[in-house]
C-alpha cells in the first residue's frame, strides 16, 4: 500500500488527498496545457478517481472540443486537474500542485508535436508525436 499523498492550490481554499499510487506520469507539450498552465508544458499524474477525495470549491471550463475538463481554485485559479470525458474514472492532477511531487517519475512526452522550440528534451524518455 503506498503512502497518500496530499497537494492544493496556492492560496489553501482547495486541498486534495489521493490515495492510490499513480497510473502514469507524463510531460504534456499540448496547447491546450500551454494555456491553461501558462508553461511551456504541463506534467500530469494519472490517479483514479475514486482515490482522490478534494476539498473546496473549483471551477471548470472544457477544451479540447469539449472532451477534458480543466479544473482550477475559484479564489486563486491554480490549476488544479484535468477530467477526460472519454476516462471517467480518472483525474490528471497537475504534477506542482502535490505538495511534495519531488518523487514522481515521469514516463514519456506527449504532444512533442506541439512543442515550443525552445524547450529541449535531454532525458531519453519515449516522446509521442501526440497522444498516447
Ligand atoms: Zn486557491
Ligand atoms: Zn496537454
Amino acid at each position: 500500500m503506498t503512502k497518500p499523498f496530499q497537494g492544493g492550490c496556492r492560496c489553501g481554499a482547495v486541498r486534495y488527498e489521493c490515495t492510490a499510487k499513480p497510473f502514469a506520469v507524463f510531460f504534456c507539450h499540448c496547447l491546450d496545457c500551454q494555456k491553461n498552465t501558462g508553461a511551456p508544458f504541463s506534467v500530469d499524474v494519472i490517479v483514479p478517481k475514486n482515490a482522490v477525495a478534494i476539498k473546496g470549491e473549483l471551477k471548470g471550463y472544457d477544451t479540447a472540443q469539449g472532451k477534458v475538463t480543466r479544473l482550477f481554485c475559484s479564489e486563486c485559479g491554480s490549476p488544479l486537474l484535468n477530467e477526460p470525458h472519454d476516462h471517467p474514472d480518472i483525474l490528471a492532477l497537475k504534477a506542482s500542485s502535490l505538495d511534495d511531487p519531488s518523487w514522481l517519475e515521469p514516463q514519456a512526452h506527449l504532444w512533442v508535436i506541439r512543442k515550443q522550440p525552445w524547450v529541449k528534451i535531454n532525458d531519453a524518455l519515449p516522446q509521442y508525436e501526440r497522444g498516447m
